[in-house]
């Protein structure tokens, strides 16, 4: 088998699927695609509109209109792509707290998630990506040949989000994101619509232990093998 053109990696937050998306799409020369940062925009497209986000039929339509583009990086600023909505750059605003504290509640509505699994699936479709998010191995790709679900304890997620936060300057308090990373554990694997949880298939990697370059190898070798059976 050829190398696998769809790569699925799902998992809990922080558990360092964009990190090793993104570097297994440059070494593959693949797409890079983090379906969180759309959940994300749909999250900050409607606090900054002042929705009501308890509106599932709000938030629902401004997912369904939403312009959401993900582009490649036009600013050196360690960002992995930009995001853009409606044509304006929010690629850091949807990092904010507030949007941490929220998007789980937004990405929990059936219509939200319809609106924007449609559109991911589209693009994964075209192959040669590597998709990343929490429900792509069970429900947008279950086709995808290679699912990999990342793992790690909550406290190290956090301490690894900490350490991320604060060298981009500023950023909560080691507590506050433990407190955000369970709140959100919780309510993404317990969602009626796609909770989080591994695919039957998936490969299951856990993180605990391990520095970025190790995690890299072990999925780089499960590529490998693919290739190979
Ligand atoms: O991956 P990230 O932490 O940026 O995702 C933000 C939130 O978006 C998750 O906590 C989850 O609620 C939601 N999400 C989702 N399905 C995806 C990707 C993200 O429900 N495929």
């Amino acid at each position: 088998m050829p190398v696998p053109d769809i790569i699925a990696i799902d998992g809990p937050a922080a558990s360092g699927k964009s990190t090793i998306g993104k570097k297994l799409a440059d070494e593959l020369g693949f797409l890079f695609f983090d379906t969180g940062v759309m959940y994300r925009a749909v999250t900050w497209a409607a606090l900054s509109a002042g929705v009501d986000l308890d509106d599932e039929a709000e938030i629902t339509r401004l997912a369904q209109t939403a312009d959401i583009d993900i582009l490649p990086p036009t600013v050196p600023d360690g960002r992995n792509c930009d995001i853009l909505l409606d044509g304006k750059d929010i690629t850091w605003e949807i990092r904010q707290g507030e949007v941490d504290r929220n998007v789980s509640l937004v990405s929990a509505y059936r219509g939200v998630r319809t609106a924007l699994s449609n559109q991911q699936r589209r693009i994964g479709l075209r192959g040669r990506v590597v998709m990343v998010g929490r429900d792509i191995g069970t429900d947008v790709m279950p086709e995808a040949p290679l699912k990999i679900y990342l793992v790690a304890s909550a406290e190290e997620r956090a301490r690894r989000r900490w350490v991320e936060q604060h060298q981009r300057g500023g950023g909560a308090g080691y507590p506050e994101i433990l407190a955000a990373i369970h709140a959100r554990d919780e309510f993404d694997s317990t969602r009626a619509v796609s909770p989080l949880r591994p695919a039957p298939d998936a490969v299951i990697v856990d993180t605990d232990q391990m520095t970025v370059d190790e995690v890299f190898d072990k999925v780089w070798a499960l590529v490998r093998e693919m290739e190979r059976s």
